[in-house]
């Protein structure tokens, strides 16, 4: 068994190592020293996950309820527990600082425990489990309830990730990456296949434990699996045309469509449906349930595809019509009917019990006509497929007046590669180029928003350490409708505030347009946006597609290059 106290002591050590090297073998030892059945949980949690992205369990806690079982187990106020987040500006440091001593000055960390009382990793998760599943009335006070337990039951090593842990913000540094590797280092199997089971089943912890059991043979047969999304295969933009059709030789071509991503499972009458960020959306969509289940013409299916809004007039409407389907948790059917969506179905990844992965795009594509019965709300659009520059740029303007993104060049030899950005996937569309970056700060409003949020602190992703770096912020893009959306939005997402500034859960996504990028002492990650603008919240994407550093760098050196 495995002490919660001895994790902790892990996580000091990788919080203090400064090479990304250095921490993944220190993650390896980690992994290697826990039994099989903690290993999900450590591999989560060392990430400051406490359960896999895609799964329906959420852990719920926010700053207030957090705010709140401190308060109880410390005796503090919560005005105080805010004042102290204020001063240590971390929550961790918070937890450690309020349980040190209580409001009386008596210490209430219990200096009696014995082993046997120690907390182990199993009982921290199954009582966040407990957290995750309190809801309706009185669901807050069962969370502060489980929360303070913990607190109670813990020594100060352990409560500072406790708290983190409560929030999924663990500040040790350690992302997907270093915990791949870790998992590679640790049980002798090749980074790659560990890689490519990671994006097949979307769970390190799974991944991990096969590792552990099975070795590299075990971790190559992990396949997908019905009801688990695998990463989505995603786009590079096309250099030119002319490189394209050179690099591809006679390319396929689709339309892009202007909307959102959309992954459908469908075993036998069970239709789930994930987005982007790979969370089940089944529930907010039961016209695309329906239409799956009457159009589908397959005992089982994993299909790729993309929801448009379409107004009137036949063309697509704004991105964020689109996402208030996708997180719509009342009133759905009359959403239905004021925002319906078509689904334009362009790729299919298992058949009736087949794995279609690596077979080529043109065979995939026979598949997945041969079982889509087209209709208003679900179709398979044309594909084309030449190396005539002439017919292609006919193409790109017909989907550009037709209100869509431009086109997409495919490779049609191609696998489907989850997860891969690679070159069998190009698209084309009017250059205006946007960054995705996350939010993890904000500030509240001056004058006419001083109830609103006014500006938000954006950031880039260092792959190396897992963390993200700040590269400016954003105040100008917003209409008010959507001031008052985002403020309600990030006011859940709040890890710390001091005067008018705002720390919040780095989670919300933004694309941001701007007209140069610069170098910059003021930001961490070296440099800054100039004239940054809101074009989009992509709430379909996850911290996974957020800019990395590298990225940036290129961009910079490219943006020298031109001028
Ligand atoms: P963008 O901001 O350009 O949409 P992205 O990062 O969201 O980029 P990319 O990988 O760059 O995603 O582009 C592929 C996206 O285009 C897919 O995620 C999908 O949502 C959308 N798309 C629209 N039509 C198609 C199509 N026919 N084939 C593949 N993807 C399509």
């Amino acid at each position: 068994m495995t002490s919660f106290r001895e994790f902790a002591e892990a996580c000091k050590v990788i919080e203090d190592t400064p090479g990304s090297l250095e921490m993944t073998s220190q993650v390896a030892e980690l992994l290697d020293r826990v039994s099989i059945e903690e290993l999900p949980i450590v591999t989560h949690f060392v990430m400051g996950e406490v359960f896999p992205a895609w799964s329906s369990e959420d852990i719920g806690v926010g700053a207030g309820i957090l705010y709140s079982a401190l308060a109880k187990s410390s005796g503090f106020s919560v005005d105080e527990i805010e004042d102290i987040v204020k001063e240590t500006g971390d929550i961790g440091k918070t937890a450690v600082r309020a349980l040190g001593k209580n409001s009386n000055g008596q210490a209430t960390f219990s200096s009696f425990l014995t082993e046997l009382d120690e907390l182990s990793v199993t009982e921290v998760f199954q009582r966040f489990q407990s957290i995750s599943k309190a809801s309706g009335k009185g669901s807050q006070t069962a969370k502060i309830k489980n929360l303070q337990y913990l607190f109670n039951s813990a020594s100060p090593e352990e409560v500072s990730y406790i708290a983190r842990l409560a929030v999924e913000d663990m500040r040790i540094g350690v992302g997907e990456g270093i915990v791949r590797d870790a998992i590679a280092a640790a049980f002798y199997v090749p980074v790659e296949v560990v890689e490519r089971g990671f994006m097949l089943t979307n769970d390190l912890g799974l991944v991990a434990t096969t590792a552990k059991q099975g070795g590299v043979e075990a971790v190559s047969g992990l396949d997908m699996q019905l009801n688990r999304p695998i990463r989505m295969m995603l786009a590079q933009v096309a250099p030119t045309l002319e490189a394209a059709i050179s690099d591809i030789g006679t390319p396929a071509i689709e339309w892009k469509f202007d909307g959102a991503r959309v992954q459908i499972h469908k075993d036998g009458d069970n239709v789930k449906l994930y987005s982007r960020r790979l969370e089940d959306i089944s529930n907010s969509l039961p016209d695309i349930v329906a239409s799956i289940k009457k159009y589908v013409h397959a005992d089982s299916a994993i299909l790729d595809g993309e929801a448009v809004a379409i107004d009137e007039n036949g063309h697509p409407r704004a991105f964020q019509d689109i996402l208030k389907r996708f997180r719509r948790k009342y009133d759905i059917q009359l959403t239905a009917k004021e925002i319906p969506l078509t689904l334009n179905i362009f790729d299919i990844m298992y058949l009736n019990g087949e794995n279609l992965l690596d077979e080529p795009l043109i065979r995939r594509r026979e598949l997945l006509e041969s079982c889509v019965e087209n209709a208003d709300s679900i179709r398979v659009d044309s594909q084309v497929v030449t190396d005539d520059p002439e017919m292609i740029n006919e193409i790109y303007s017909k989907a550009l007046k037709a209100g869509h993104e431009g086109i997409m060049i495919k490779n049609p030899e191609s696998p489907y590669s989850p997860g891969k950005r690679g070159k069998n996937w190009l698209k084309k569309k009017p250059v205006m180029e946007t960054l995705d970056l996350v939010v993890i700060g904000a500030e509240w409003g001056y004058g006419r928003r001083t109830s609103y949020i006014g500006s938000y602190a954006l950031a880039c992703h260092d792959p190396e350490t897992g963390r993200f770096l700040p590269v400016g912020k954003v105040a100008t893009g917003f209409s008010d409708e959507q001031l008052a959306e985002l403020t309600a939005l990030f006011s859940d997402l709040i890890i710390m505030e001091a005067g008018k500034k705002i720390e919040v859960k780095p989670e919300i996504i933004f694309e941001i347009a701007f007209e140069e990028i610069q170098k910059s002492t003021n930001y961490e990650s070296g440099y800054a946006l100039r004239f940054p603008r809101l074009v989009n919240v992509r709430d379909d994407k996850s911290l996974e597609d957020v800019e990395s550093i590298g990225r940036i760098e290129e961009m910079y050196r490219m943006q020298r290059e031109r001028s």
